[in-house]
């Protein structure tokens, strides 16, 4: 009986693999169709000052509308919709994301382009970089064109980087840093404290601001650890002349629990969640500016 029991577990476990790989299949090739046929949007999340309360600017998050079969199946089947956790990976594994880093980049410089036109308060749109791209030749040259042929400042775009990426090749990361700091950039690390922590770095690179990753933030105030992490990073960040920015704000507690640890900035569902950028304009073409970056 135990034989049989594990042998109808191993088929189980089979078939497991089988849907696994053929998800993964279906995902890479819907993936390499996808900015051809305009799959693709952003969708932007607002960070604001919890000093001041004003609105400090947007994330832009990568949205993929997917073909019948990989997105929409999530109404017929077991499989969940592809959500960026589960695609952007992907992009990365085939190199796709090269191209739709790119399309992401220019995206957010002409949305910039048309907010600043509406008369959106006019803060900086942070975009998410991936090691593939860091490795690219002409980033900064590509990300410099993608301004200018919006007619957008530098200062207008900040880019979020990951310990990981920017430890692979120090030296390298280092100049490439360098160079989009000069241009007026804005810089963060994102996640931070779920990477390698090479302390060091921190000192070394041009830095703008630290994003406490979602996983310290979340058991605010209750979880002793949690807290004392966070409150590790804010003084840490502090002492080298960094903002702090924590990542999936979502209630009051939290919010409380970081504001009396001197957090500058949250970001999360209790601000405001991911939405288009014409509900962005309507929510905060109102809004009080928050530092002008011209
Ligand atoms: P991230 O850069 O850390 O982005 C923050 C993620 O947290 C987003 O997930 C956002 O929707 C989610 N989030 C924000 N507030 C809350 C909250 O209060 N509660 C919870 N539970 N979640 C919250 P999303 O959009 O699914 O993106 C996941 C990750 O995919 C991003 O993490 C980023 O690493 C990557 N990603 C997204 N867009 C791009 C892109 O254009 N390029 C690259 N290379 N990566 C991207
Ligand atoms: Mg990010
Ligand atoms: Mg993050
Ligand atoms: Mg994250």
């Amino acid at each position: 009986a135990a034989k049989q029991h594990g042998r109808a577990r191993g088929c189980r476990f089979q078939a497991a693999m089988n849907e696994r790989v053929a998800r993964r299949v279906a995902l890479e090739s819907g993936l390499r169709e996808a900015l051809e046929r305009g799959e693709f949007s952003l969708a932007y999340q607002p960070k604001q000052n919890i000093v001041s309360g004003l609105l400090t600017g947007f994330e832009a998050l990568l949205r993929w509308h997917g073909p019948a079969g990989v997105h929409g199946a999530a109404e017929t089947c077991a499989q969940p919709s592809a959500h960026p956790s589960e695609f952007v990976p992907v992009l990365e594994d085939t190199g796709l994301i090269l191209p739709v880093g790119a399309w992401v980049i220019r995206s957010v410089c002409a949305q910039v382009r048309a907010w600043r036109d509406a008369g959106m308060p006019p803060v900086p749109v942070a975009v998410n970089l991936s090691a593939r791209q860091f490795q690219q030749e002409n980033l900064v040259d590509m990300i410099l064109a993608a301004t200018r042929e919006a007619g957008i400042a530098p200062a207008a775009l900040e880019f979020e980087l990951t310990e990981s990426m920017l430890m692979s090749d120090p030296a390298v990361s280092e100049g490439i840093l360098l160079r989009l700091k000069a241009a007026g950039i804005g810089l963060s690390i994102d996640d931070f404290g779920t990477g390698y922590s090479s302390l060091s770095y921190l000192k070394r690179f041009p830095l703008d601001a630290l994003k406490i990753d979602r996983a310290f933030v979340r058991d605010l105030p209750a979880d002793s650890e949690d807290l004392a992490i966070t409150r590790a990073v804010i003084a840490l960040a502090h002492s080298l002349g960094l903002r702090v920015i924590a990542e999936g704000v979502e209630d009051a507690a939290q919010l409380a629990s970081l504001r009396a640890n001197g957090c500058d900035e949250i970001q999360g569902y209790l601000y405001g969640e991911p939405v288009s950028a014409a509900e962005c304009l309507a929510i905060f073409g109102a809004c009080p500016l928050a530092g002008s970056v011209a």
